[in-house]
C-alpha cells in the first residue's frame, strides 16, 4: 500500500511526489508518456512541450533577430549572419533532455517509485495502471493526487494537420514558414509567433476578441499592442476563423472580420486557442467526483470530495500555469501529511515571454474599479531609465497600484525589459504586505532596470526623482 500515489509528472505531478516522499510518505508516481527505453519520460508539458522548450526558442530566436538587425547600432559589424535552423532546434531539445532527465535524478535521490502507463482511479484507494504491452497492474493507495494536466483545444473550423499545427508543433518546425498564420493572440501565439517572426516568417495573428490581451492592465494591452505590431506581428483583432483547408504545400484559411469574410493562404497555420483538461477517464462516474467545463472539482486546498483524494494543476480551476501547479502539489502533499498549507491564490505571477516581457501580480486598474476599491498609481517608463536606455530596452513602464487609505500595494504591471523579474521583487514584497511607502524606502543598485519599481513606487505618493509627479 502507497501512502501517495501521483497520476501525471509534469510540474503539478512531480513537485508533489517529492515533497510527499520528503515528508516520509511512501509514493509511486505514474506517468503515461515513456522515452526511448521504455522509461517513463517526466516533467509533462512544461518540460517536454511547453514553458523550456519555447523560452529556448524565444532566447535563440531574439539572438538571431539582434544579430541581424540590432547589433550595427553598437558598432558591431556581422557578416552575412545566417540562421541553422537544424543546431537551433538541436540545442532546445538537449536542454529539453537534460531538465526531464534530472527528474530521474531527482526522484531516485528523494526515494520516488515511478512506473510507466496510464493511470485511472477505479476505486477509493485503488489506481490501475495501463501499460504499453497492454498488461495493467493495480495498486493501493491511502491518498490519491490527480495531476493529468492539460492538452491544447482543437476547433472544428481548423483541425490539427499536415500544416495546421498546435504548439507542440510549432516548436519543432523544420524549415522556417514563409508565410505563417497563427488562431488565437494569447500567450502561446504571441510567443511563438515572435519565435517564427524573428527567424523570418511574415506572421499574421487571428484573434477572435476585439480586444487584445484583456487580462492584462489597459496600459500594458495598449503599449504592447503597438509594439508587436511594430515588431512585424500583424495582429488582426475581432477575426473569427470559419473555416480552412490544408492543400499540398499550403492551407487556405477564410476568416470574418466585422461582418465581411476574408481569404488567406498560409504555408503553416498554429491553432492557440487554449488548453482543455485531461480529465477524461481518469476517474469513475460512481465516486461522485464532479467535473466541470473538464475540470475536477476541488475546494481551496485541492481536495475533491472524497477526502483521499486531491487534483492539482492544470486539470483544476486558477490559471494554467506550472508555478501554480507546483505549489498546489507541495500544499497536497504537505496537507496529507498532516501539516497546514495553502497556496495564495491572490499572489500568482504571470509573465508573457515576449521581447520586451509583460508581467503582472495582483489587481488592475479595471478590477479595482468593478470591485469599488480606492487606489492610487504611479507609473514610470523605461524611456527615462539610465540602465534601459543603455541596454538598448527602454520601451515600456512599470506601474504600481497601491490603496487609497492605507497604500498597501494592490498590483504591480511592467512591460519592458526583466519584467519577470521586477515583478517577482514585487511579488516578495507584497506577501509581506509592504506598502508603496516600503518599496520608496528601500535602497535599489544603480544602474539597473529595478529602479524603475522603485521610482513607480514613489511616484504612487507623488515622489518621484527622474520624472515629473502628478501634483
Ligand atoms: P502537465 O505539465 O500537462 O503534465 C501532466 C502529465 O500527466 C503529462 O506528463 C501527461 O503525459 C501525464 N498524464 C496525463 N494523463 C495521464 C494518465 N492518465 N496517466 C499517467 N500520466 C498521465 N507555464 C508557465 O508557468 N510558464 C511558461 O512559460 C509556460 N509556457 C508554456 C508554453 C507552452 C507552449 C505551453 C503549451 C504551456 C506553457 N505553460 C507555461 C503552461 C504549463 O506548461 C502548464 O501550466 C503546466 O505544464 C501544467 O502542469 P501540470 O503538471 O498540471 O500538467
Ligand atoms: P490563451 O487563453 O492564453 O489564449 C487563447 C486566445 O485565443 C485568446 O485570446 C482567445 O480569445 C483566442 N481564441 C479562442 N478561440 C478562438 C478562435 N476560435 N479564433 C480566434 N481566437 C480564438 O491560450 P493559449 O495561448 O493557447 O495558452 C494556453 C495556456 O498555456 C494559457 O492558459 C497559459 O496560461 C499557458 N501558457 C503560459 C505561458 C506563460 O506563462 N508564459 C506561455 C504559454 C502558455
Amino acid at each position: 500500500m502507497f501512502d501517495v500515489v501521483v497520476i501525471g509528472s509534469g510540474p503539478a505531478g512531480y513537485v508533489a511526489a517529492i515533497r510527499a516522499s520528503q515528508l516520509g510518505l511512501k509514493t509511486l508516481c505514474i506517468e503515461e508518456l515513456s522515452n526511448d527505453k521504455g522509461k517513463p519520460n517526466f516533467g509533462g508539458t512544461c518540460l517536454n512541450v511547453g514553458c523550456i522548450p519555447s523560452k529556448s526558442l524565444l532566447d535563440s530566436s531574439h539572438r538571431y533577430y539582434e544579430a541581424k538587425k540590432n547589433l550595427s547600432d553598437h558598432g558591431i559589424q556581422l557578416g552575412d549572419v545566417k540562421l541553422d535552423l537544424k543546431t537551433m532546434m538541436e540545442r532546445k531539445d538537449n536542454i529539453v533532455s537534460k531538465l526531464t532527465g534530472g527528474i530521474d535524478g531527482l526522484f531516485l535521490t528523494n526515494k520516488v517509485e515511478s512506473i510507466c502507463g496510464k493511470g485511472k482511479v477505479i476505486s477509493k484507494n485503488t489506481v490501475q495502471i495501463d501499460k504499453a504491452d497492454g498488461s495493467s497492474e493495480k495498486v493501493d493507495a491511502k491518498n490519491i493526487i490527480i495531476a493529468t494536466g492539460s492538452s491544447p483545444i482543437e476547433i472544428p473550423a481548423a483541425s490539427f494537420g499536415k500544416h495546421i499545427v498546435d504548439s507542440t508543433g510549432a516548436l519543432a518546425f523544420d524549415s522556417v514558414p514563409k508565410r505563417l498564420g497563427v488562431v488565437g493572440a494569447g500567450i502561446i501565439g504571441l510567443e511563438l509567433g515572435s519565435v517564427w517572426s524573428r527567424l523570418g516568417s511574415e506572421v499574421t495573428v487571428l484573434e477572435a476578441l476585439e480586444d487584445f490581451l484583456p487580462m492584462t492592465d489597459t496600459d500594458i494591452s495598449k503599449e504592447s499592442f503597438k509594439e508587436f505590431k511594430k515588431q512585424g506581428l500583424d495582429i488582426q483583432l475581432a477575426s473569427k476563423v470559419t473555416s480552412t483547408k490544408e492543400l499540398k504545400n499550403l492551407v487556405k484559411v477564410k476568416y470574418e472580420q466585422k461582418g465581411k469574410e476574408i481569404e488567406v493562404e498560409f504555408d503553416k497555420l498554429i491553432v492557440a486557442v487554449g488548453r482543455k483538461p485531461n480529465s477524461e477517464k481518469v476517474l469513475p462516474k460512481n465516486l461522485g467526483i464532479k467535473i466541470e467545463n473538464g475540470f475536477i472539482q476541488v475546494n481551496e486546498y485541492c481536495q475533491t470530495s472524497l477526502e483521499n483524494i486531491w487534483a492539482v494543476g492544470d486539470v483544476v480551476r486558477g490559471p494554467m500555469l506550472a508555478h501554480k501547479g507546483s505549489e498546489e502539489g507541495i500544499m497536497v502533499a504537505e496537507r496529507i501529511a498532516n501539516k497546514q498549507a495553502e497556496v495564495n491564490y491572490d499572489l500568482v505571477p504571470n509573465v508573457i515571454y515576449s521581447h520586451p516581457e509583460i508581467a503582472w501580480v495582483g489587481k488592475n486598474e479595471n478590477e479595482l474599479k468593478s470591485s469599488g476599491i480606492k487606489y492610487k498609481v504611479g507609473k514610470f517608463p523605461f524611456a527615462a531609465s539610465g540602465r534601459a536606455l543603455a541596454v538598448d530596452q527602454s520601451v515600456g513602464f512599470v506601474k504600481v497600484i497601491s490603496d487609497e487609505k492605507t497604500d498597501s500595494i494592490l498590483g504591480v504591471h511592467v512591460f519592458g525589459p526583466a519584467a519577470a523579474e521586477i515583478v517577482q521583487q514585487a511579488l516578495i514584497s507584497m506577501e509581506f504586505g509592504s506598502s508603496a511607502e516600503d518599496i520608496a524606502l528601500t535602497m535599489f543598485s544603480h544602474p539597473t532596470v529595478s529602479e524603475a519599481f522603485h521610482e513607480a513606487a514613489l511616484s504612487v505618493n507623488n515622489q518621484a526623482i527622474h520624472i515629473g509627479n502628478k501634483k
